[in-house]
């Protein structure tokens, strides 16, 4: 890629002499610029030696971003920024006024941008940091209504319909009857997603030997992901797929925005001392699930609390607040309870082929694993701190062998427990894997297309069943008689 031009070769020429002379005039140094460019903005960071003022400006034709530094020489090489894949285009670097550096980014679309300071951590001195945010490509809609999102299918719906049809009195059996035109079954793909922990700005722990867990796990991610979308009836939607980072709340946004069925974050766990070992699977604590209740009730206290059905809504507005409470509660409950059944299947075989750190599930209060209505993990695949996992961590093979395990206890759970649209459940009526002679009824079917899917005449299908006409109900599970 060629950024350079003849006269940016001179200026850095320049620069570079300006970087010999004795820098006790300037107040602080750009060390080091990092970039990270993720699908909906870039991040550029400055590593200075000391805190330094900036100001940061827009202009127009050409399109492009002004940073002043106050008192700061260039100590870095621009040159050796990759620019691939983020907003701007170019980078040039200028003196103003005797002593303050000028950084101006040429920009290829339009960006909103931010920027703050960091004081130093463990790992980074004083840093400016400026992000562009793409306009129109957030990888989530902001806000988002928690409650609405909850209703995500249409057994949920088929619910609430009927919990208002109790509450109004009206027998729902006879009053939802599914009748012509038939709908086909969704078979839609089971959407797991796969968050590989940390990345950009924040390299997560680091082994004795240098090795990074933002890297190691997006590795796993990237091979788990595959596996998933190798599966018949399985999806992968991946959290975070380069070297950047993401909110932790946003990782949830995303999950619920690609509707997933599932979460799982990838993680290597660190200690200070090099012995502890062993993997870990982690769901929300029951404490962090209900402290977690009450926050999204407070979030929604403003927003329309409309829980959207097929064709009943079901308002919350003048339910009291104790009733919305045990509603969430027992979405909550439910949800959590999934976590932890799949999180043992998960455990299970991953202590086939590495020790386990505990024995059983984890729970504790992490921000990704707070989603009220999609079950949660988090594996920690093992200690990056202790050397001999360190090393195993980085293996194809072993990263590989990880990642079926936990794919493995994933698919288990959802081919026993299918979600009502997804393809594994219509497979499990038509008695795929089962050999059941049972059917339990999905929207859209009717009673002659049933009978005709299973080579019945419909008069016997009736009569095995004790069926008068032809109404019958989603969820019902039919006898099919031998013919
Ligand atoms: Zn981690």
């Amino acid at each position: 890629m060629s950024r350079g031009n003849v006269s940016r070769r001179l200026l850095g020429g320049l620069l570079a002499l300006a970087a010999l002379m004795p820098s006790a005039a300037f107040a602080a140094s750009v060390d080091n610029l990092r970039l990270w460019a993720a699908p909906d903005h870039a991040r550029l960071v400055f590593d200075l030696s000391s805190s330094a003022e900036a100001n940061v400006f827009s202009l127009d034709d050409p399109r492009r971003l002004v940073i002043d530094l106050a008192d700061t020489r260039l100590a870095a090489d621009v040159e050796r920024l990759d620019l691939e894949g983020s907003a701007i285009s170019d980078v040039r670097t200028g003196v103003r006024d005797g002593d303050d550096l000028r950084v101006v980014l040429e920009l290829n679309r339009e960006v909103e941008p931010r920027h703050f300071r960091l004081a130093p951590n463990e790992q980074y001195g004083h840093r400016l940091v400026v992000d562009l945010e793409y306009p129109g490509e957030s990888a989530v809609e902001d806000p988002i209504d928690p409650i609405e999102a909850m209703i995500r299918d249409q057994e949920i719906a088929a619910d609430r319909a009927q919990a208002q049809a109790r509450v109004q009195g009206r027998d729902v059996v006879d009053s939802a009857p599914v009748q012509e035109p038939a709908q086909p079954h969704p078979k839609r793909d089971i959407i797991i997603a796969v968050d590989p922990g940390h990345g950009g700005e924040d390299p997560g722990a680091i082994g004795p030997s240098g090795t990074r867990e933002k890297d190691v796990v997006l590795e796993m991610g990237r091979r788990l992901a595959r596996k998933i979308n190798a599966t018949e009836g399985f999806k992968a939607v991946m959290i975070r797929d380069d070297d950047y980072y993401v909110g932790l709340r946003q990782r949830t946004r995303i999950a619920r925005e690609q509707k997933a069925d599932f979460f799982v974050s990838i993680h290597a766990d660190a200690f200070r001392s090099p012995r502890p070992h062993g993997s870990s699977v982690f769901a929300l604590s029951q404490s962090g699930a209900t402290s977690e209740t009450a926050q999204w009730l407070a979030a929604s206290e403003n927003r329309s609390d409309l829980i959207g059905g097929v064709d009943g809504n079901l308002s919350l507005d003048d339910k009291d607040e104790v009733l919305r409470g045990v509603l969430l509660d027992l979405t909550m409950t439910a949800t959590l309870n999934d976590s932890l059944t799949i999180g043992g299947q998960v455990l299970d075989r991953l202590g086939r082929i590495n020790d386990l750190h505990k024995p059983r599930v984890e729970q504790a209060g992490f921000v990704v694993l707070k989603s009220p209505d999609i079950p949660s993990l988090l594996v920690e695949t093992g200690f990056i701190s202790n050397p001999d996992e360190e090393r195993r961590l980085q293996q194809p093979g072993y990263q590989d062998r990880m990642m079926d395990a936990v794919f493995g206890g994933i698919r288990a759970h959802f081919r026993r427990n299918p979600p009502p649209a997804s393809l594994l459940a219509w497979q499990r009526d038509q008695g795929r894997g089962t050999g059941g002679n049972e059917y339990r009824i999905q929207p859209g079917d009717t009673l002659s297309e049933i009978a005709a899917r299973h080579g019945v005449p419909v008069a016997q299908l009736r009569q095995a069943n004790e069926l008068n006409g032809d109404v019958i109900r989603v969820g019902q599970v039919l006898q099919i008689p031998r013919s």
